[in-house]
């Protein structure tokens, strides 16, 4: 149903929610809290003695008076507490002349705020109040995510609407299962974390929530592992040692484990389909690349899909040689490949026997002759039904999906119980941790010295920022005027996503070579570039960024023996400056994880959109006991063949090509 059914919804309205990624009712009432503010209990101004707010009913006892100071207002009216009879409380505003104008002396109102003791009477500044039978104030107020155009008020009053359309199928579980397991129904767990009646009954909803939300999860994957599993007849034969030893350097422990349960599982009498997990720059990429070599030395296929077209060109043009040794021949193929004919017909009668590329891969009528193994890189980025297509290109596919986005170790054990998972855990030897700095905007000079002195040793540098051209002083074309300026004699270059590609492939190709010295790019080098001489990463407005994506960005340097450094610039470089957390840690998991916690970021496990959750925090924290009844009820249901579940869910993502995270 969509948003503008409800009262009060128009078109500019949902506009103003699609920006939180809400265009239907049902998404509305599963747009979770991202905190709560306990306004419930009722105090006596008489009793306080911190600076907390607290909820207070008070009658208005005087007119209200304003006076101007120069550009200042200050507005002013007096009230009184009935419950400790108590008559001088002030009410200040500054500088806003309308809100106080709504109150009516001699009636009460239930307020929410802060008070200090002055001489003879109680000061409230900018109090936040409300009509004594609102329940804005009074009771345990839900908190969301907001955006321009809609406040926490009228999203709470939206939501209170649209639960009276809850959709009965999203109540996944059948009445006996819910009794039996003592779970409430999903309306009322709804309606509790919206509008909460104890903190109780609130902490009781969250977890219910969680856990069934995880329930669905984990049926959704067993349900894709059936759907995506074959039998097959391939026995894989390879001398490892031989083939690593073509490699110009030593595997890690943690990629060697890795490789083999890979080969192994696509060895095995059914197709694979695993999850290679593995934070940026632990070599995940080299991992894939071996087994694909494997799979064509056996006389098959395979191919790799990576999301962008600069990442397909790095991956392929990083690896040709290594494919040469092994007499592989490989070919490139996306949407602005010019070669595409030939490369279509050369796949189809198996001249070809590597294919790296993006979605191109799919959409174009790419036929193979015996595709037997498919990567999927930063997996994603791609929907379900992309990732099936590519599977579907080969008759018994062998799948790989790889990915940066950690999975809570608390889960991971749990996880890979599901599905086949593995996991590299550590990155190879001698890389140094990112030395992180955060730095104010003022503090550019000194950075600039820095960069000289990089340059001159013969290091590169990367320069992000977040738009191409707009008329913020740290536009991209801005910065590029800038730093042509300030290093001349040095090669500078810019790249963004809008360049024609062949302009973007001759950049990258050139600063692979070393032959930029400073590159200034948007987030397009987010994913996959790795030129090992790059050891420097400045970004510009880095509070515009997801800390997640901060750490990717930071990954593109520390990749070979230098000294790595990573300069997040912004114009409020205090210690409470979120930015903080990358400075301190380099662990993708620590980071993704407060990452949600800021943002509500998307869930790990699962095909909800980003930004939806206040779970994802919870289901990040899950406890184990939660997880454990979580995987009971989840073995319970499986082994009674789902009876009593409602998987016409499931169904519906094959059909909406929703993103999904794992397989
Ligand atoms: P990611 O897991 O982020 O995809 P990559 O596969 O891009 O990481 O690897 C990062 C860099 O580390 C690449 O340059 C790769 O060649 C290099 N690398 C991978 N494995 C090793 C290793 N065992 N020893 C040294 N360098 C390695
Ligand atoms: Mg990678």
């Amino acid at each position: 149903m969509d948003l503008t059914a409800l009262k009060g919804i128009g078109d500019k309205k949902s506009k103003d929610f699609r920006r939180l990624g809400i265009s239907s009712v049902s998404e509305l009432y599963n747009y979770y809290p991202r905190e709560y503010e306990d306004r419930s209990k009722l105090k006596s101004v008489v009793d306080i003695a911190d600076n907390n707010k607290h909820y207070f009913i008070w009658r208005v006892s005087s007119r209200l008076y304003q006076k101007n100071f120069g550009k200042m207002t200050i507005s002013y009216i007096y009230a009184y507490e009935e419950k400790s009879d108590f008559g001088k409380i002030r009410l200040i505003w500054f500088n806003d002349r309308f809100t106080p104008r709504r109150l009516v002396k001699g009636r009460e109102y239930k307020f929410y705020t802060s008070v200090s003791r002055k001489n003879a009477f109680y000061e409230a500044q900018n109090p936040l109040f409300c009509d004594i039978d609102d329940d804005e104030i009074g009771s345990i107020v839900s908190i969301y995510p907001l955006t321009r155009g809609i406040t926490n008020k009228q999203i709470r009053q939206f939501i209170d609407q649209a639960l009276a359309y809850f959709d009965k199928r999203e109540e996944i579980l059948s009445d006996e299962i819910l009794e039996e397991n003592s779970l409430n129904k999903r309306y009322d767990n709804l309606k509790e974390i919206h509008f909460p009646t104890s903190i109780e009954n609130l902490s009781e909803a969250k977890s219910e929530i969680k856990l069934v939300d995880l329930l669905k999860d984990l049926c959704f994957l067993d349900f894709l592992k059936r759907k995506t599993k074959f039998s097959q007849d391939i026995d894989l034969s390879y001398k490892l040692d031989d083939i690593l030893s073509e490699l110009s350097f030593t595997l890690t422990r943690s990629q060697r484990k890795v490789l083999e349960e890979i080969l192994e599982d696509c060895s095995g009498s059914y197709t694979a389909n695993r999850l290679l997990v593995g934070d940026v720059g632990s070599g995940k990429t080299i991992v894939a690349i071996v087994v694909m070599i494997i799979f064509v030395l056996n006389g098959y296929q395979s191919a790799m899909m990576v999301p962008t077209e600069l990442l397909a060109i790095q991956q392929f043009e990083k690896n040709i040689e290594l494919f040469e040794k092994f007499n592989v021949r490989a070919a490139l193929l996306t949407g602005s490949s010019k070669d595409k004919g030939k490369i279509k017909s050369d796949l189809k009668n198996g001249e070809i026997d590597i294919l790296i590329g993006t979605h191109a891969l799919i959409v174009e009528d790419v036929e193979f002759t015996k595709l037997k193994f498919v990567v999927n890189d930063e997996q994603h980025r791609f929907g379900v039904s992309q990732r099936q297509m590519l599977a579907l290109k080969g008759d018994a596919v062998n799948y790989l999906t790889m990915t940066a986005t950690p999975i809570p170790r608390t889960l991971s054990l749990k996880i890979s119980e599901i599905i086949d998972l593995s996991i590299i855990n550590e990155l190879p030897k001698g890389r140094k941790p990112i030395e992180t700095k955060l730095l104010g905007s003022d503090k550019i000079e000194i950075l600039y010295e820095k960069i000289h002195q990089t340059i001159r040793e013969g290091r590169q540098i990367y320069v992000v920022t977040n738009n191409i051209d707009s008329d913020d002083k740290n536009s991209l074309e801005n910065l590029y005027k800038i730093y042509k300026k300030r290093f001349p004699g040095f090669k500078v270059a810019i790249l963004h996503g809008k360049m024609k590609a062949k302009d973007k492939e001759e950049i990258l190709r050139d600063f692979n070579d070393g032959k930029i010295d400073i590159l200034l790019a948007t987030t397009v080098i987010e994913v996959g570039i790795d030129v090992a001489n790059a050891n420097t990463m400045i970004i510009y407005n880095a509070n515009n960024f997801g800390l997640s994506t901060l750490h990717q960005l930071r990954g593109r340097v520390g990749r070979g023996e230098y000294e790595s450094y990573c300069y997040l610039i912004s114009d409020n470089p205090s210690p409470s400056n979120k930015l903080n957390i990358l400075v301190e840690s380099n662990d993708g998991f620590e980071i993704a994880k407060k990452d949600y916690e800021n943002r509500g970021g998307g869930k790990i496990l699962s095909y909800l959109q980003h930004g939806k959750n206040l779970s994802t925090v919870d289901f990040l924290n899950m406890s184990k006991d939660e997880i454990e009844k979580c995987f009971e009820i989840y073995e319970s249901l499986k082994s009674n063949n789902y009876e009593g579940i409602d998987l016409s869910y499931v169904e519906e993502y094959f059909r909406e090509n929703k993103r999904i995270i794992l397989n």
